[in-house]
């Protein structure tokens, strides 16, 4: 059997290993930040409905240009946005991934800061684009001077800022992300995976008139709609022709834009249970500080909690009482993601009984 270390792939990824978190069937998965609500019933039939319409004509390749489903996301996203500033891929990774084979590349550079989502420094490699992570402030802060000082020295073609941060949970303020976007003259990306639990903090009204501002959201995560890999963004015209240069012909399959446009449809349904996760995530940070950890205050749909003398061995642990939540690797941390208020109440008495 070859390894395929013993083939000739590319040198820098010799060592590398397949990117991605645990999956593993367990009753409480906490792990990746879905929406642990399912969907529910009626988006189901209407889902099950446009797909059985379009299935008949699965012989042809998809609308490569998709323009009926950037249409529904850009009445979803308001703020007059129309199909043309809005760009979709299979989940933000691939949208993300189509930024930089676009803007970043071998001649480029891209810069974050961490700790920040891991999957920016894949993107990056695989891309071939040279990445750097800058630290981030206090608390995992950050300040409009700090940030724009340091892309002024770095020169980036890439900025990538994630608002609310996987995995601290941190908001970014406006100003932070107008003055990154002054400070440089390349693209500026704002991940906006979370941005559902923290609708305040969207920076989407800053799109008029800002040609490099991309911002790039999902339907993974408070949408419930992980399954169905849809990620996009909202851009200027410019930027969204740009990806249509990168992007493989008809990589959006029928069926994909089926689940999405019925999932459009109702929105409102699929957000139905924000709130009460926000109840839960708030309750899991103040029950940990009962417990003497230390968790972070979070605009998203999980905690990162510090405090902890040994988070391998608890994470362990809980995986033995059926939770799976997420080792980041930030010392003395780890991040669980915010269910429903029985995943919630089984997760503390775990963890109680794990500490104790
Ligand atoms: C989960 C996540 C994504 C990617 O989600 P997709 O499922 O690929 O849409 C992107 N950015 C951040 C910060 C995330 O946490």
């Amino acid at each position: 059997m070859t390894s395929f270390r013993d083939l000739p792939i590319r040198r820098d990824l010799r060592e590398q290993e397949p990117y991605g978190a645990p999956q593993l069937s367990v009753p409480y998965q906490l792990n990746v930040n879905e929406n642990t609500f399912g969907i529910p019933s009626e988006v189901s039939e209407r889902i099950v409905s446009r797909i059985t319409e379009v299935v008949p004509k699965l012989n042809r390749y998809p609308d490569r240009e998709f323009m009926e489903l950037r249409g529904a996301l850009a009445g979803f996203l308001g703020n007059g946005l129309t199909a043309n500033n809005v760009w979709a891929a299979n989940g933000s990774n691939e949208v993300l991934m189509q930024i930089f084979q676009a803007f970043g590349g071998p001649d480029a550079s891209a810069l974050s800061f961490g700790p920040t989502y891991s999957m920016y420094p894949n993107i990056a490699r695989i891309s071939l684009t040279p990445y750097q992570e800058l630290a981030r402030l206090d608390g995992f802060a950050l300040t409009a001077d700090y940030v724009a000082s340091e892309i002024r020295k770095a020169k980036p073609n890439i900025v990538i800022l994630c608002n609310p941060n996987n995995p601290t949970g941190t908001p970014i303020a406006k100003d932070v992300i107008a003055a990154a976007y002054d400070a440089f003259d390349g693209i500026l990306v704002v991940d906006e995976a979370y941005a559902e639990f923290a609708s305040d903090l969207s920076v989407l009204d800053l799109l008029p008139g800002r040609e490099r501002l991309v911002i790039s959201r999902t339907m993974s995560k408070a949408f419930a709609f992980a399954g169905v890999r849809l990620g996009y963004l909202a851009a200027s015209e410019a930027v969204v022709d740009a990806l249509r240069i990168v992007r493989l012909p008809y990589h959006l399959s029928t069926l994909t834009q089926a689940a999405a446009l019925a999932a459009l449809e109702f929105s409102d349904v699929m957000l139905a249970n924000v709130e009460q996760i926000k109840i839960q995530r708030d309750r899991i940070v103040s029950e940990l500080r009962g417990m003497g950890l230390q968790p972070y205050e979070s605009a998203a749909n999980f905690v990162l909690c510090a405090g902890f003398s040994d988070p391998a061995g608890t994470f362990t642990k809980l995986l033995d009482q059926g939770v799976l939540i997420r080792n980041v690797g930030i010392p003395n941390a780890l991040r669980i993601t915010a269910g429903t208020e029985a995943e919630t109440d089984f997760l503390l008495a775990a963890l109680r009984q794990t500490l104790s």
